[in-house]
C-alpha cells in the first residue's frame, strides 16, 4: 500500500462545519492536507456530471471537489457520518458518503480514507478519532494529543465567529439572518453570492451556524421532540435564539433536500412576527434570479422599520 503523506479534504458538505478540526488533526499527526478551492461553476458543473439528477445541489458540488482532488493527494477523507445520539442523526447521505464516492469514482479508484460516526454502537467523537489515528498508524498517545488540540482549536474559531457575529449585532444596520446548512451558507457558490447580494445593500448578515451550538440545539427541542435530523436542529435552535436580534430571517435551503422541505415548511408557519424570505437554490440556476427578490425583501424591512404597514414592536 502507498503510503499517505498528502490527505485531500474536498471543501464542501460537514468540512464547513468540522473542517477546522480535521485539517488541525491531520496536521499534528504530521501529515500534509490538500484542501480543494472555493466552489465555483466549474467544479458544479463536473460534479453534476457525474452525479444523479435527483441528488442535491451540495452533493453535486462535493462530488465537484472530489474530482479536483484526484491525483493530488494520497486518500481523500470522506467520513461516514450517522450521529452520536440515537435521537440526533444525519442526513441519510451521510451514512452513505463514502460508499456513494466510491462507487462514482470506481474507474479511478480512488483511495477513500473513512471512519464511522455511528449512534448504534454509541461512540463519542474522541473514540472516533482514534480509530482514526490508528488507521493512519499513529499511537493512542499521538492521537489523543492531536485530537485535544483540534478540538480546542475548533471550539477556538467558532468562538471567534460568534463574538464577531454578537459584536455585528449590536451594530445599526438592517441585519438579516441566514438559517441553512453551513455549506449551503458558506459556499461560495451557493450562500457565498447571496451574502455578497445582501453586504451591497448595506445589509449585516447573520449565520445560523455562528451561534452557539450546544445551545442552539437544545432550543430546538422547544419547537420539536420528534425532528430526527442535528444539523436542522441546530438552525431551527439558532434561528429561535437569534430572531428578535435581527430584522428579517432568509431561509436557504438546496434542491432537493428533504430534510430542510418538512422542516423549513414548520419554521415558516411558527415565524408569525418577522419577515421571512424563503429561498431554495438549485442546480440549474444557482442564485441567478434571487437577487430581485431580496431587494424587494430588504424593502420590505426598511419599510416596516420605518413604520409602515402599523409595525409593532417584536
Ligand atoms: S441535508 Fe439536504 S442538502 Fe444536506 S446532504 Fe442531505 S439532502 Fe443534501
Amino acid at each position: 500500500m502507498r503510503e499517505i503523506r498528502t490527505i485531500g479534504i474536498p471543501r464542501g458538505l460537514m468540512a464547513y462545519r468540522d473542517g477546522v478540526l480535521w485539517k488541525e488533526f491531520f496536521e499534528r499527526l504530521g501529515f500534509v492536507c490538500a484542501v480543494s478551492p472555493k466552489s465555483d461553476r466549474e467544479l458544479l458543473g463536473k460534479g453534476t456530471a457525474c452525479a444523479v439528477d435527483e441528488t442535491c445541489l451540495p452533493f453535486k458540488m462535493y462530488l465537484g471537489h472530489v474530482i479536483w482532488l484526484i491525483g493530488k493527494c494520497d486518500v481523500i477523507f470522506i467520513p461516514r457520518m450517522g450521529g452520536y445520539d440515537t435521537r440526533e442523526k444525519m442526513c441519510t447521505r451521510y451514512e452513505a458518503l463514502p460508499d456513494l464516492v466510491r462507487n462514482i469514482f470506481r474507474d479511478e479508484q480512488i483511495r477513500v480514507l473513512t471512519v464511522s460516526y455511528d449512534w448504534y454502537t454509541k461512540t463519542t467523537e474522541e473514540k472516533v478519532y482514534l480509530e482514526l489515528g490508528a488507521l493512519l498508524g499513529k499511537s493512542k498517545k499521538e492521537t489523543k494529543k492531536a485530537y485535544g488540540h483540534a478540538r480546542k482549536r475548533q471550539e477556538a474559531w467558532l468562538k471567534v465567529k460568534e463574538r464577531e457575529q454578537d459584536h455585528a449585532l449590536e451594530g445599526g444596520k438592517i441585519k438579516v439572518l441566514l438559517a441553512g446548512h453551513p455549506y449551503v451558507l458558506h459556499d461560495a457558490y451557493m450562500g457565498g453570492e447571496l451574502a455578497r447580494i445582501l453586504r451591497k445593500m448595506d445589509v449585516e448578515v447573520i449565520y445560523t451556524d455562528y451561534a452557539d451550538r450546544e445551545g442552539a440545539l437544545r432550543k430546538s427541542y422547544d419547537l420539536s421532540r420528534v425532528m430526527p435530523w442535528l444539523i436542522n436542529r441546530e438552525i431551527t435552535g439558532a434561528l429561535f435564539m437569534l430572531r428578535r436580534k435581527v430584522d428579517g430571517i432568509i431561509l436557504v435551503s438546496a434542491y432537493p433536500c428533504g430534510p430542510d422541505a418538512l422542516v423549513n415548511d414548520m419554521l415558516v408557519r411558527k415565524l408569525k412576527d418577522i419577515p421571512v424570505l424563503s429561498l431554495t437554490l438549485d442546480a440549474q440556476s444557482g442564485t441567478a434570479g434571487v437577487e430581485t427578490r431580496m431587494e424587494s425583501f430588504i424593502d420590505i424591512i426598511r419599510y416596516q422599520k420605518a413604520g409602515g404597514y402599523g409595525n409593532k414592536d417584536r
